[in-house]
């Protein structure tokens, strides 16, 4: 880690527990339910808990937080896996909180013989209703001075699946009046037939996860139980079930979750924007979520580099998008390769070029890296400029072409325009160009002009779709969005533009696997799924190679500043 890293509160705690001895290694864990992808603030969670681990040389577990069969499934759990890996982290163990059910039921019952627990026969509204308010206490059930056998028989009759659903409920026996309404006798356990991803029909009684959560940090020996801060109000119940059960003590630790602008991170909503079909899937590029991220083009380093920046925050706030956008351009800026594309084209003959011949010129890959591979640039007498890179009328200081002005073709010659070519309505069609032979470059002395433009050769370009892609939501801050109104009426109508542009012949061989450059546009990342899927749709893919923008070149975050 970097010198002038400050610590976080996170660090100063687990330091201080190492000098006192309170632990001897740091063990932590990446808990999420398996009910929907992982978007970006997870990412933040898996960054946090796996690089406190790792910086303090300790472990992390991952533990799927299965208590729920109804919202469950084993795709989400694969998924999940495998963006953790992507992330570039390592689980010590893979364990289930559905691992625990056995535990977590002998230590109910344990809880029982106590008298620390009871089964209530209220239904879920007469239950919510005794629970009171902030302002008035709540009132005891009828059933919570049921005695110890009455109440094992009916925790024991409940797993043998003797009641419906709703039925009857466990609750803990603590304080109906207490200011913390979480221990007004909170549910330990409730009745759901659904059967379960991985226990299948065996259980019909499933914990809580004020009950499963803190026990199975305890099962698992996690020192630090890292969380969003809106469980702060949780942890006492969390050392509440520890303590009456006297078992090994995790302590749980509350951060800020990250939120960022022009998107949201319920998984709710998210599953809810792919069920209903506003965007291709959980993998659509538009999406926070890490596969979302990863094939609009996102590198595993630049995420962890977000994180990082972000920083542990004890106070909700919100994230400027363009943060991230940051980090991924500071990535590959370093380590992507470069090529020429067109994506507005406008038609460039070159009236003193011999007919019929051609010139390859070579371009790096990558210019931070002089010794680096080169590419072949093949060139021809006529060829496409991007039409934002001219104008007929221009102001004082544009140093792109202009008529009778002159512009360096990237890697090749000066080009002077001598001739605009209109149709009937007066739009530019076509440009007629000279070049000059004495400017190519490596013969003889180089000239300069103020210009330089990127472009490509009519005869040897391949076309390819361009997926544009800008922020999923046009309002930035999601949150601020009035109860009454239906977040997916601020979608934002111009999330994706597809375009169709010409690029230089190399751009198809490239073998880097991460996203390119195309000069002077921005990164792009190519898109192997959404060509099948357009090839399985009609027959053939009409737009050739499809490429997702992963950011443009344009950088309006001021670093540092964050
Ligand atoms: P749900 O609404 O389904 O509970 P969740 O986003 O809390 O969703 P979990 O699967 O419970 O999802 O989360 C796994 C871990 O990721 C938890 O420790 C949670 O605190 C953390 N986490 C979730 N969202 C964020 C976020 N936006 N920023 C930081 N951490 C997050
Ligand atoms: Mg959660």
């Amino acid at each position: 880690m970097d010198s002038d890293h400050q610590k976080n509160f996170l660090e100063e705690i687990i330091e201080s527990d190492l000098a006192s001895g309170r632990v001897k290694s740091v063990v932590t864990r990446f808990p999420p339910e398996p009910n929907g992808y992982l978007h970006i603030g997870h990412a933040k969670s898996i960054c946090l808990n796996f690089g406190l681990a790792e910086k303090y040389g300790g472990k992390t577990n991952i533990r799927f937080d299965d208590t729920n069969p109804t919202k469950e499934d084993e795709e989400y759990v694969d998924s999940i896996k495998e963006d953790v890996k992507w992330l570039g982290f390592k689980w010590a163990n893979e364990f289930y909180a559905s691992d625990y059910f056995d535990q977590l039921y002998e230590w109910a019952k344990e809880l029982i013989k106590k008298g620390f627990a009871y089964v209530d026969d209220q239904s879920q509204e007469e239950i919510h209703k005794g629970r009171g308010t902030i302002n008035e206490p709540g009132k005891e059930s009828p059933y919570r001075n049921r005695s110890v056998e009455e109440n094992l028989l009916l925790f024991e009759e409940m797993k043998e699946g003797k009641y419906k659903e709703g039925e009857k409920v466990l609750r803990a026996k603590i304080d109906m009046s207490s200011p913390n309404m979480l221990f007004r006798d909170p549910l330990m356990y409730r009745i759901n037939y659904t059967p379960h991803h991985r226990t299948g029909t065996k259980w019909c009684i499933y914990p809580m996860y004020d009950y499963a959560h803190g026990e199975s940090d305890s099962i698992e020996g996690i020192t630090h139980s890292i969380c969003t801060l809106e469980f702060d109000v949780h942890r006492p119940l969390y050392n509440w079930f520890i303590e009456h059960l006297g078992i090994f003590h995790s302590h749980q630790y509350e951060f800020a979750r990250l939120n960022l602008t022009y998107t949201l991170m319920s998984k709710r909503k998210l599953r809810e924007l792919v069920q209903e079909k506003y965007v291709s899937g959980w993998d659509d590029p538009r999406m926070p979520t890490i596969c979302g991220i990863r094939r609009k083009g996102y590198t595993p380093e630049s995420i962890r580099m977000f994180a990082e920046k972000v920083g542990v925050a004890k106070r909700d706030n919100i994230i400027d998008i363009s943060l991230l956008e940051w980090c991924v351009r500071e990535d590959l800026n370093a380590r992507s390769n470069r090529y020429m594309a067109v994506l507005d084209p406008l038609r460039v003959v070159i009236t003193n070029w011999e007919e019929g011949h051609g010139e390859i010129f070579e371009g790096p890959l990558n210019p931070a890296d002089k010794e680096g591979a080169k590419r072949n640039v093949p060139f021809s007498g006529v060829i496409y400029i991007d039409r934002a890179d001219f104008m007929e009328e221009p102001p004082k200081k544009y140093f792109r072409l202009k008529p009778g002005g002159e512009v360096r073709l990237k890697y090749a010659y000066i080009i002077k325009c001598n001739e605009v070519i209109k149709d009937h309505d007066g739009n530019v069609i076509e440009l007629h160009c000279t070049y000059d032979p004495s400017s190519k470059p490596g013969a003889g002395e180089w000239r300069s002009v103020k210009g330089t433009i990127h472009w490509v050769s009519v005869a040897d370009c391949k076309p390819v779709e361009v997926r544009l892609f800008d922020t999923l939501f046009s309002e930035p801050n999601m949150d601020s969005i009035p109860e009454d109104k239906d977040y997916k009426d601020y979608l934002n109508p111009e999330s994706l533009v597809v375009s169709h542009a010409y690029a230089e012949p190399a751009l198809l061989e490239d073998k880097s696997g991460i996203a390119v450059q195309f000069e002077r546009v921005g990164y792009f990342y190519r898109d192997l799924k959404a060509e099948q899927e357009e090839a399985s749709d009609g027959g053939n893919v009409v737009g050739g190679p499809v490429f997702n923008r992963t950011a443009t070149l344009r950088d309006n975050f001021k670093a540092g500043k964050k």
